[in-house]
């Protein structure tokens, strides 16, 4: 019934402690979180490696989830521990080796006041094989549209939470980007400083030293943000947290985006619409193709997430084990 060619390999979810049909979850059309988005939910991934397939920071993933739901002021009706456990069980049901994990929580069907009252908290947690997020291309560099829109200052919204509602923002933003020729969107922030994409954090390279922003500019602080961050220090690169400007973008040596469905991409062009009224503006970065830092924190993520690398073997949970 539900076609799953957006959901290559999704067999079974998840949902309230059943293992269910693809076909088979129901959510009715009153549910709170369809009005109002009301849901939270993460995103993870799971990679084959020599020991079967391998959750990069269920742990970490978990813990913003329940930090999510603790913003939106749900009763989880399961512990960490479980929903760890889910993660897992649901990978092994759809025999994947490879998988992004979603899972989701939602103000379900009882009431329709604003204040969810009656509305039970439910938990579905599907996984299918979900290849690169921007394309296959993306890996030689993206281009992309910095938006005339600023990123909902972190003032005014808990940033850090991955709430379904904020994602508005990120959908029609992203939109935009695509209306434009661009691959993604970059948010600027209420100071005009840079925030971040719809769903990746960015990190600058300027004379050898890997710079990115932290909460206090309005953006997700990303696992994968942290993780680069990590093994570029560990690499032997300098590492700098501060607030990056728009013009500290166009005159990078290197520029990349991070994030659990993107990985770590290179952007190789920018379109500037920032300014309202005023021309477009376009700049390409450095020689407009994947620098050396860029491509070597890639290789050196996508190893650590594969189970080659020792020293980080602790950020991986083996689905088998
Ligand atoms: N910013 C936003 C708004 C996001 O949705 C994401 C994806 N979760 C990120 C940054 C990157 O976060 P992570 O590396 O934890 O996936």
């Amino acid at each position: 019934m539900f076609d799953t060619a957006f959901f290559p390999n999704a067999k079974k979810i998840w949902s309230m402690g059943k293992i269910l049909g693809w076909d088979d979850v129901l959510v009715h059309s009153q549910s709170h979180a369809l009005h109002y988005g009301t849901s939270v939910f993460e995103g993870i991934r799971a990679y084959s490696t020599a020991r079967g397939p391998a959750v990069f920071r269920l742990e970490e993933h978990i813990d913003r989830f329940l930090h999510s739901a603790a913003v939106l002021k749900m009763s989880v009706p399961y512990n960490k521990a479980d929903i760890i456990d889910a993660c897992k069980l649901v990978i092994r049901e759809n025999e994947l080796e490879a998988a992004y994990i979603r899972p989701l929580l939602l103000y379900g069907y009882g009431n329709l006041g604003l204040i969810p009252k009656a509305c039970p908290v439910e938990l579905i947690i599907s996984a299918w094989q979900w290849g690169a997020y921007l394309g296959e291309k993306a890996r030689d560099g993206v281009h992309v549209y910095i938006l005339p829109w600023r990123r909902i200052h972190h003032t005014q919204h808990h940033m850090g939470a991955k709430l379904g509602g904020n994602y508005v923002q990120s959908t029609f933003c992203g939109l935009i980007a695509r209306e434009k020729g661009c691959d993604e969107a970059v948010f600027l922030n209420l100071e005009g400083n840079v925030a971040e994409g719809p769903g990746e954090n960015i990190l600058i390279v300027k004379d050898g030293v890997v710079k990115t922003n932290d909460r206090t500019e309005s953006i997700l602080e990303g696992i994968t943000r942290t993780s680069v961050l990590r093994i570029a220090a560990d690499l032997g690169l300098e590492t700098e947290v501060g607030p990056m400007t728009k013009e500290d973008l166009c005159a990078a040596d290197e520029l990349m985006f991070t994030g659990t469905a993107v990985e770590v991409i290179p952007i190789t062009r920018i379109k500037d619409g920032s300014v309202a009224g005023e021309p477009e503006r376009e700049c390409v970065v450095a020689d407009g193709l994947p620098g050396p830092v860029t491509r070597q924190l890639r290789e050196a993520y996508m190893e650590t997430v594969g189970g080659q690398r020792p020293e980080y073997d602790s950020w991986l949970d083996y689905v088998n084990d």
